[in-house]
């Protein structure tokens, strides 16, 4: 975590603007904003508390605790992991993650199973074949869905992350997680970033996970 160049006015003035942007993508339609707040200090989270947001996306599980542990329990938003997790980073999380939208093994699933039992998770499907991004291929999405629902853990959606470019070329990768959510039963789509997000809600996005166009430019971590 960096220091907090954060001006509450200005995550407004750009809440309004995304806002905007998603309504318009949207039209009509509900799609949540997720703040993704990694990379900003606690400040940042406060902020996005300020402007009506509920939900707060992390990535790194040492980052999302320090920020939880410096907010009063009650101004805690509600917490989504979004990043590449290690299994032995469950158990700390576990009484403080609401979502966990990077799920894409079975270890983890059983991991999340055994230390926060009934969790509401999605699954990540890697849409760009680039590894670092985390997500298991798309063959292999539907296996993990059954699975963590033997388990006894709540499947609400499914995550993707599109390939860095134009946002054009995330659209076909995003087509498929909303096909695969729809013949899974899952209720969420969790696609589209600040780069793409308009691709994704016209793809059928049903939740977007937004930091740069709320806070601006990442500190390199
Ligand atoms: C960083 C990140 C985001 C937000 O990215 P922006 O481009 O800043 O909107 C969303 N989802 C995941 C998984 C991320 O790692």
């Amino acid at each position: 975590m960096t220091g907090d160049p954060i001006d509450v006015e200005e995550v407004a003035r750009r809440a309004a603007d995304l806002r905007l942007r998603v309504e318009r993508a949207a039209g009509g339609r509900a799609v949540e904003i997720i703040a993704v707040t990694k990379g900003f200090g606690p400040a940042a989270v406060v902020a996005a508390i300020h402007c009506g947001f509920t939900a707060v996306g992390e990535n790194y599980a040492q980052e999302l605790l320090a920020k939880a542990a410096s907010l009063p329990t009650d101004q805690q938003p509600q917490w989504h992991f979004l990043g590449r997790l290690q299994r032995n980073k469950v158990r700390a999380l576990a009484p403080v993650v609401d979502l966990w939208q990077s799920v894409d093994r079975i270890e983890l699933i059983d991991e999340i199973a055994a230390r926060a039992p009934g969790a509401r998770v999605f699954i990540q499907a890697n849409l760009s074949g680039e590894a670092h991004k985390g997500g298991a291929p798309l063959a292999d999405v539907a296996d993990l869905v059954t699975h963590a629902r033997a388990v006894g853990l709540r499947v609400d959606g499914l995550m993707g992350v599109g390939p860095q470019g134009a946002p054009e070329e995330a659209r076909s990768g995003f087509r498929a997680v909303v096909a695969l959510a729809d013949e899974l039963g899952v209720r969420h789509r969790s696609i589209g970033m600040t780069e793409d997000l308009e691709v994704a809600v016209e793809e059928g996005s049903t939740m977007v996970r937004v930091g740069s166009a709320l806070f601006g430019p990442r500190p390199p971590r």
